[in-house]
């Protein structure tokens, strides 16, 4: 895997500085020095899953299907609606804060490189979730794609945009979980399906609800033949409680 130069970091690093807020958005006391997304307290004690570590997780219960199981499914942080972690995920959807996501995606990828994930060395392109074009106008930005390009700049790993969205979600909220299947379902597409066969695939996500996105994205990638697929995201709502998250559904 490559590893971004120094100097790429250093203007990454600067850039971030830049962008992203100088409060913690957990515990709103003030950042300091060398502490991005969140104080150094608050990132200590986040809510991880670790579901790196466990591959029969819940994430990869919602995603997997007969004939269709990710190599890696994992979310970083547990996603409570009521949880003052949720504004990390929420301002970098919908406060028009994209370098959150981004370095959410960036401190992900280092903990699950320290953690020795074995299966993320294999991945070969690292696919956002995709945001309808009218969606993606409106926000000027895909938080997953975001988040995707964090993952890179931590691993290494290309970024592709391969995976497209053919219609608008209509929103989620309140929807049952089989309403969400069927409003999701077919709406993800491949571009350039040749050009997915034989690797690894890792969608990349925001927040893992019920699962039916991912795993729409995850049948459009399947009928290209990969080596194999994976899901990452920047967090999941934990199993019980999908019907308390009505914004995880606003793509
Ligand atoms: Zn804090």
């Amino acid at each position: 895997m490559k590893k971004p130069k120094a100097h790429i970091r250093y203007a990454l690093g600067a850039a971030l500085d830049a962008l992203l807020p100088r409060l913690c958005p957990v515990c709103r006391s003030t950042l300091g020095r060398g502490e991005t997304l969140m104080c150094a307290c608050c990132l200590a004690m986040a809510p991880r899953t670790l579901m790196h570590r466990r591959r029969d997780n819940s994430v990869a219960a919602r995603v997997s299907r007969p004939g269709l199981e990710p190599a890696l499914a994992a979310a970083w942080l547990e996603y409570r609606r009521d949880s003052p972690y949720a504004s990390v995920v929420r301002d970098a959807k919908f406060r028009h804060m994209p370098a959150m996501a981004r370095e959410a995606g960036r401190i992900y990828g280092l903990e699950l490189m320290a953690d020795g994930v074995p299966q993320l060395a294999d991945i070969d392109v690292l696919l956002p979730v995709p945001l309808h074009w009218r969606r993606l106008l409106q926000r000027g930005y895909n938080q997953s794609r975001e988040a995707a390009e964090g993952l890179a700049d931590a691993t290494g790993i290309d970024v592709g945009d391969n995976l497209v969205a053919t219609r608008a979600h209509r929103t989620q909220t309140r929807q049952s979980a089989e309403a969400r299947r069927r409003n999701v379902s077919g709406i993800i597409a491949v571009r350039h399906p040749d050009e997915l066969r034989g690797l690894h695939v890792a969608v990349v996500d925001d927040v893992v609800t019920t699962g039916s996105t991912l795993s729409d994205a995850l049948r459009a990638v399947q009928a290209c033949g990969p080596r194999a697929m994976s899901v990452l995201a920047l967090g999941a709502v934990p199993a019980d409680a999908f019907h308390f998250a009505p914004e995880c559904g606003q793509q």
